[in-house]
């Protein structure tokens, strides 16, 4: 869960009082300590003082505000990620083969069977589909590995004092403040992604007040140290969000010779008969069965590759982090787990994207090129990007860092035909 719910923005600069930065001003002179500071930590204590009077009118009372932000710096590197947004910037079959991969599918199967009482009792409580849950955990944190690492309120706090979405985020930071005042967290455990989502299944800190939990019944939510919190919470919000227990999220569909693809759409919604009349069919041949909610058809890589056809459960998924790629992820590893075969129209591509194993042999096999690679964890950083280039240019292809089963097959065969 990451990007969403973007609100107005405010630049802090304007905002804080003259009297105040003459203030600042008149400390700095006065304490031969403080001109060790940065403009930027200036800029932010500045600006933490405005958000000291704004939390009191949101019920955190002055007192609560310094304990929780009395060592608080800015940390200017979350600012990097403002404008990056991996599911709008990768090739839809990229982002896929990574996030649907066989290890997410085992491991999800495995989770699914070791958390099967309380996922049972969520499912039960909430009425959503399980395999969507798990699926949101695999692909929010891989089930675990990857809660993020960054001090929840330094990210909130920065990201609220400085960049272009000041706004949202000193909401989260609000919302952060009394998810640690209400000790269902502890300070030091409350880590997440750069821009503040945290836990299993990576709530921002305001889903975290509206939707989370207690799943295993000790008197806390807590999406961090809890599975079956996290687990609940998700059925939770995947509620709210308006899944209707009993439909299916879609189905790939194939579309008739000469269709008009202009109908599709995540918003052109049509009644199930509408599509029907029009000569759409199930990939895999079965009937589409009825459903009360209206369809969409996705064309995520245009006309000729797979198509989708989508009812309202796709879009409670798509509620959970507004981007179509990836609520395509959640409901087609969900498939995966109930034991779908994947997709049956190949991605428009004759370069298709590699799974994370897939990425760690390309790794393995420039790191055995000389490249400095670093850990091989298969998530191609800046280290892989750049030796993936340098290979593209030796090799006189077009060089766009870009990981792709062509190079690795290439560099397969060349490693092998060394030996
Ligand atoms: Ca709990």
């Amino acid at each position: 869960m990451g990007e969403r719910d973007v609100s107005s923005d405010g630049d802090i600069c304007c905002q804080v009082p003259m009297k105040l930065r003459l203030l600042l001003v008149i400390i700095l002179l006065a304490n031969p300590f403080a001109a060790a500071a940065s403009a930027d930590e200036v800029r932010f204590g500045a600006c933490l003082s405005v958000l000291r009077g704004e939390a009191a009118g949101k019920g955190i009372p002055p007192a609560t505000f310094d304990a929780l932000t009395r060592t608080l710096t800015p940390d200017m590197s979350v600012l990097e990620f403002l404008d990056y947004q991996p599911e709008f910037r990768t090739p839809i079959w990229d982002y896929l083969a990574s996030l649907v991969d066989e290890e997410r599918v085992a491991d999800g199967l495995a989770r699914q069977q070791k958390w099967a009482a309380p996922l049972a009792q969520a499912v039960q409580r909430y009425q959503v589909d399980p395999e969507t849950v798990i699926a949101i955990w695999g692909v929010e944190s891989n089930y675990g590995h990857n809660f993020g690492k960054r001090p929840l309120l330094t990210s909130l706090g920065t990201l609220s004092c400085f960049g272009r979405r000041q706004g949202y985020f000193r909401g989260e930071f609000f919302s952060t403040l009394k998810i640690l005042a209400s000790g269902d967290i502890a300070p030091e455990r409350l880590v997440g992604s750069w821009a503040g989502a945290f836990g299993h299944t990576q709530f921002m800190p305001s889903t975290f007040l509206r939707l989370a939990v207690d799943g295993d019944g000790d008197g806390k939510r807590d999406l961090i140290d809890s599975v079956p919190d996290a687990l609940a919470s998700t059925a939770h919000f995947l509620r709210k969000a308006g899944w209707r227990q009993g439909e299916p999220w879609g189905y790939e569909v194939i579309l008739p010779a000469g269709f008009d693809s202009s109908l599709s759409g995540r918003r052109n919604k049509r009644p199930l008969s509408f599509w029907l009349s029009r000569g759409i069919q199930r990939a895999d041949r079965q009937p589409i069965a009825a459903a009360e909610s209206a369809a969409a058809l996705l064309l995520p890589a245009g006309p000729r590759g797979p198509a989708f056809l989508v009812f309202a459960n796709f879009d409670a998924i798509y509620g959970y982090n507004a981007a179509e790629s990836y609520a395509l992820a959640i409901a087609l590893l969900a498939d995966r787990l109930k034991g779908g075969k994947g997709l049956q129209t190949a991605w428009p591509t004759d370069d298709p994207g590699l799974s994370r194993q897939e990425r760690r042999e390309l790794q393995t096999l420039l790191a055995a090129r000389g490249y400095p690679i670093g850990e091989i964890d298969g998530m191609i950083g800046a280290n892989s990007r750049q030796a993936i280039e340098a290979e593209q240019k030796r090799l006189a292809w077009p060089v766009n860092g870009r990981p792709g089963q062509k190079l690795l097959l290439q560099l397969r065969s060349a490693a092998a035909s060394k030996n």
